[in-house]
């Protein structure tokens, strides 16, 4: 076996159905009487009912949160809670409120509770991006990642099936890259497989019946799974290039994430033919090829498979590109800007994934 370092991620969880009811016993447990609460405008009614439900504990609700988080938002939600003495963050949504309180939590030192209603994974990284003049920018540091994490299966219902799709396929990208990594180790790569199969199981049930408990509460098992990947080990070219499109042309994450999984590991392919094997083993209908199973996945999943159908512009491919080869990072195989641009052109149209660059 070769030599690898692997560091356990501290985080406390407590999952399972009905879990958000622990929270007051998690309170008191931490002695935490002052909260704020986060979410989205979306989100505003389950932020308010959380309130309710803990007995004047609340010190404020701030219900601000934005997809990338935007130093603006951080700026307004931090004076807020400084305002309303808060000892403490409770963010209840997905990656974008529990973004906005790592965002809070790294500027003032206050325990961060996330209570994660979507796949994304965030609650599981030490890593925030935070956006200012168009710019997005990505930091990690171990005093980022949230200290106790409540994994509520009811929570997650009312998550349209389609962005259940896409952010379930968002949480199977980071396991994916978890594989491949250059500091990939033994035990992420046990929880990136568990992690791949909960979803690829769960997913195409959920998209038929959303309401299914038991799919639902697979998928929260696996994004946690998939999440802890994203916090443990290093990332490539997909999450460069999902990085860029998020960032610099303003795509949607999960969906960009979706769009441009099976390019990215096309890409990889020919420099990862053993990690290729352990997807075809995963993926139904590989037959060998994890991309032709992948594909089947999605096809499957129903999700639209074009960045213009979201709003990138042909002329955007080739700048998109050149961002994204800007800085040198690790990838299983060399950046090459020419193969990079027809991987995004192909993601552009919205083409089925092939390993031939
Ligand atoms: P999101 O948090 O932006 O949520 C999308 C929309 O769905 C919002 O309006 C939200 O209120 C709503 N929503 C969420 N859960 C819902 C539910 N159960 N029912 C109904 N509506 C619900 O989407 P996301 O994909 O979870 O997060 C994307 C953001 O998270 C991006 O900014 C991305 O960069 C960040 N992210 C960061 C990390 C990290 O490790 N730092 C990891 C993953 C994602």
């Amino acid at each position: 076996m070769r030599s690898f370092v692997y560091n356990a991620s501290p985080a406390r969880v407590i999952f399972g159905q009905g879990s958000v009811k622990k929270l007051p016993e998690e309170l008191a447990r931490q002695n935490l009487k002052a909260l704020i609460v986060l979410s989205t405008p979306q989100q505003a009614s389950l932020a308010e009912s959380l309130e309710l439900s803990l007995n004047g504990k609340v010190a404020g609700v701030f219900t601000e949160a934005a997809m990338h988080t935007p130093t603006s938002v951080t700026e307004k939600a931090l004076a807020y809670a400084q305002a309303i003495n808060a000892d403490s963050i409770i963010s209840v949504g997905g990656g974008s409120t529990i973004g906005l309180g790592k965002a809070i939590g790294i500027r003032t030192n206050l325990p961060h509770i996330c209570i994660p209603t979507t796949y994304a994974g965030s609650e599981m990284t030490p890593i925030l991006g935070e956006t200012a003049d168009g710019q997005k920018r990505t930091r990690s540091d171990p005093k980022i990642l949230p200290g106790t994490v409540i994994y509520d299966v009811d929570l997650t219902l009312t998550l349209p099936a389609d962005m259940s799709v896409t952010s379930g396929l968002n949480s199977i990208a980071h396991a994916v890259e978890a594989l491949y990594a250059q500091n990939a180790n033994p035990i992420i790569s046990l929880l990136a497989k568990e992690g791949i199969k909960a979803l690829v199981g769960s997913l195409p049930i959920i998209i038929d019946d959303p309401s299914n408990l038991a799919a639902r509460s697979a998928a929260q098992y696996g994004s946690w799974l998939c999440g802890l990947c994203l916090g443990s080990v290093g990332m490539s070219i997909h999450h460069k290039l999902c990085h860029t499109l998020g960032g610099s042309f303003n795509m949607p994450h999960a969906e960009t994430h979706t769009i441009i999984l099976p390019h990215a590991l096309a890409y990889n392919a020919p420099k990862i033919p053993e990690v290729m094997e352990e997807l075809a083993a995963i993926f139904p209908g590989s037959e060998g090829d994890a991309i032709r199973g992948l594909n089947m996945l999605l096809t499957r999943l129903k999700v639209r498979r074009a960045l213009k159908d979201f709003g990138l512009k042909q002329d955007d491919v080739e700048k998109a590109a050149e961002l994204a080869v800007a800085n040198s990072y690790w990838n299983p195989r060399e950046i090459e800007k020419d193969l990079i641009e027809e991987l995004i052109q192909r993601a552009y149209e919205g083409s089925e994934a092939k390993a031939d660059l």
